[in-house]
């Protein structure tokens, strides 16, 4: 380890390593990519990206387990999710395996930036692509440009769990038919004014409902939810405007097979919410962070779990993934890619 954090201290934000990978995309093609040390790109002033935001992004982390291995969960599906993504967006797919291979390249140039086990630290990882070339008139670009780069982020619960207070939101997130299900830029463009909104009014997140009816839960600005019933069966949202959590889906397989819970991915309506035992917010951020409340327009909706813990089935999904991770727990197969 020649990097030295304060790793228990270190907070969500860019933190500049070495080394990034780049590929680009040009008469059809992708180029063979390399590691590069420069961190700036320079790219036209009229590209896509800048003029009709024409980019897409994954996130996934790296860290060290307990037998002191340097991994990273499931990035076949990051790659996979990119691929949508980018089809969605008139972008070309780059390669699973190539994206695979990039992820890996950057972390194994990187690895004195892994936090230690134990640390609750790790290396977050944000592959993204973008339309490098000028576009004026609308219309998909001709060049991409496919990055990764590593930054480390410090542990998601520092100084213990707080659980989360959300806001019903009156702005929409995702139209039916839309982009919600992608993980685009767009999205989170048009977050911001709402999650500003939310913060100002005192409120940590915004819960989002499906635009066409707003009856329904959709998702976070950023979390997919996960919601456990009185009796401890595991629900989540379905809906083809919410973004494909890895860690929701992980967790749905965790509470089935590890925990032998029951579990349901359907349709939830607000009028259900003062129905559950537990709520979370899942993603490769914190995997859960638990909610504790729900204010819906002057009515508090107030989990039995309470603002102080994580409920008791969110507790022990949290521990059984993040065991799984961190090789406590034996994984499913291909769940775990070893770098080094
Ligand atoms: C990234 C993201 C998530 C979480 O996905 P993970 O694969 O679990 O990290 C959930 N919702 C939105 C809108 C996202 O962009």
């Amino acid at each position: 380890m020649s990097v030295n954090f304060d790793w228990a201290n270190l907070g969500f934000g860019y933190v500049k390593t070495e080394w990034r990978y780049v590929s680009n995309y040009k008469n059809s093609t992708w180029d063979e990519g390399c590691l590069t040390k420069d961190d700036m790109i320079t790219i036209s002033e009229c590209a896509g990206v800048l003029q009709y935001a024409q980019t897409v992004f994954e996130g996934l982390k790296a860290y060290t387990t307990e037998d002191g291995h340097i991994v990273v969960f499931r990035p076949d599906l990051n790659a996979d999710r990119m691929i949508d993504s980018a089809k969605r967006l008139e972008m070309p797919a780059f390669p699973k395996e190539r994206f695979i291979d990039a992820v890996v390249k950057t972390v194994e140039a990187n690895a004195d930036y892994v936090p230690p086990y134990g640390s609750g630290a790790t290396l977050y990882l944000r592959p993204y692509m973008f339309g490098s070339d000028p576009v004026i008139g609308v219309k998909p670009a001709n060049e991409y440009q496919f990055r990764v780069f590593a930054t480390p982020v410090g542990p998601y619960f520092k100084g213990g769990v707080k659980p989360l207070t959300l806001n019903v939101c009156d702005f929409d997130r995702a139209a039916p038919h839309g982009t919600g299900h992608i993980k685009a830029g767009l999205n989170y463009a048009m977050s911001l004014h709402a999650i500003v909104t939310a913060h100002h009014n005192g409120f940590d997140e915004n819960m989002y409902l499906d635009s066409a009816t707003r009856t329904k839960v959709e998702e976070t600005g950023g979390a997919n939810f996960i919601f456990v019933t009185k009796d401890n069966k595991v629900v989540t949202p379905k809906s083809d405007s919410i973004l494909p959590s890895i860690t929701r889906r992980s967790l749905l397989y965790v509470a089935k097979e590890y925990l032998g819970l029951e579990t349901e991915e359907r349709e939830v309506y607000k009028e259900e919410l003062c129905d559950f035992a537990e709520c979370g917010l899942c993603g490769t951020a914190a995997v859960i962070s638990p909610v504790g409340k729900i204010y819906d327009h002057g009515k508090e909706i107030c989990l039995p779990s309470g603002m102080t813990a994580m409920g008791e089935v969110t507790k022990k999904l949290y521990d059984t993934l993040t065991g799984i991770q961190m090789g406590r727990i034996p994984a499913p197969e291909g769940w775990i890619k070893v770098i080094k």
